[in-house]
């Protein structure tokens, strides 16, 4: 059967890791996976940390033939690496959210690039994103509304009224949340392809427009920084392991019900899985493609959404894109990291336009 047929296949159900393991193979890569830990979030048990390695191995080996070699680079102190970066984390709620949210002059500026990332999804798609409430919004214009308008008060929410969990830490490390703030530190690191940290992080205006980040008020699982062009990706993977554990009560309701250790390290590993595809192939988020890893959760109940009793499968579009990645590669048209690659994706549509993914 030639690629085509078996791409076709996986697509249509059936066995359909047997069929990833009959594509054409992909290069084998060495992925280096650091931690950056802060002494103030709950921390994950070793085991947990252990399995998780184990586990992304297995993830992207059935979901698309694709064999990591992970090397452990061990842990460092978050406080310590954003000192060393000349960032203060000693800031507060307001300040944070004047960096996170668009100010009243840029609003309707922000606006308009929101609804240009819904252009590129149908509208149904969107809106069942939304809280119910704004589920039945089918023009464009209000569904780029009601997400930035959800933005906003669940931003506010979890900073001023979540005053037992990361509201109480803001003071003590405002930030140490920002997503912006996590890009200058990597940019800074030169050891791991991925790093995993316990600190939550907060998507802002800046960040850019994805949509599931600014529904779930900034509270991503983690995001893809592609500034750095020495890294051997050209970037660096960051996930945070927050949303997993925490009790925060606003954390808590995206997530929904409290998970077992099992659960913790698979859904840890789906995560981690999930940015290194960003990383290695470029590939983006989409909110179609039916059980797919690149498939995003508009809460935090990514357990759910790629483990659960409809666990994630191969598919069919996203191995397509990683096989064409990867021909172009090794043909010398694309560089590791894939620089140069998706121009549309980089600039236009995403402000900022220097960190993509979530
Ligand atoms: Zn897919
Ligand atoms: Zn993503």
């Amino acid at each position: 059967m030639d690629v085509i047929a078996l791409l076709k296949r996986i697509g249509s159900g059936g066995r359909r890791e047997t069929l990833v393991a009959r594509l054409p193979s992909l290069m084998p890569r060495r992925v280096s996976i650091g931690r950056i830990l802060e002494p103030g979030f709950p921390a994950l048990e070793g085991r947990v940390w252990v399995q998780a390695k184990d586990e992304v191995h297995r993830l992207l080996l059935s979901l698309f033939g694709l064999r990591v070699h992970v090397e452990d680079r061990g842990a460092a102190d978050a406080a310590s690496l954003f000192r060393r970066a000349g960032i203060a984390p000693q800031r507060g709620v307001d300040f944070l959210l004047s960096r996170l949210l668009p100010a009243r002059s840029r609003r309707q500026i922000f606006l308009g690039q929101v609804r240009e990332s819904v252009e590129a999804h149908r509208s149904q798609r969107v809106a069942s994103l939304l809280p119910a409430s704004h589920r039945r919004i089918s023009r464009r214009t209000g569904l780029a509304e009601a997400i930035v308008a959800t933005f906003e008060v669940r931003l506010r929410a979890g900073l001023e009224e979540s005053r037992s969990g990361i509201g109480r830490l803001i003071d003590a490390g405002g930030e140490l949340m920002s997503m912006d703030a996590w890009r200058r530190v990597v940019a800074r690191q030169t050891d791991a392809d991925l790093v995993v940290t316990n600190v939550p992080l907060l998507y802002g205006h800046r960040d850019g427009t994805a949509l599931h980040a600014l529904i779930r008020g900034g509270l991503i699982g983690g995001f893809v920084s592609r500034d750095v062009r020495r890294r051997r990706f050209g970037g660096t993977s960051v996930v945070t392991t927050h949303p997993l554990v925490s009790a925060d009560p606003i954390v808590a309701s995206l997530r929904g019900e409290r998970l077992a250790t099992p659960a913790v390290s698979r859904t840890l590993a789906a995560l981690m899985a999930h940015e290194l595809v960003h990383l290695v192939f470029a590939a983006d988020d989409n909110y179609s493609h039916e059980r797919c890893l690149m498939r995003p959760p508009s809460g935090l109940d990514f357990h759910r959404f790629w483990l659960g009793d409809r666990p994630v499968l191969p598919c069919c579009r996203c191995n397509r894109h990683v096989r064409v990645v990867e021909v172009l590669e090794r043909a010398g048209y694309l560089a590791p990291g894939l620089r140069g690659l998706r121009r549309r994706a980089d600039g236009a549509g995403r402000a900022g336009g220097r960190a993509l993914d979530r």
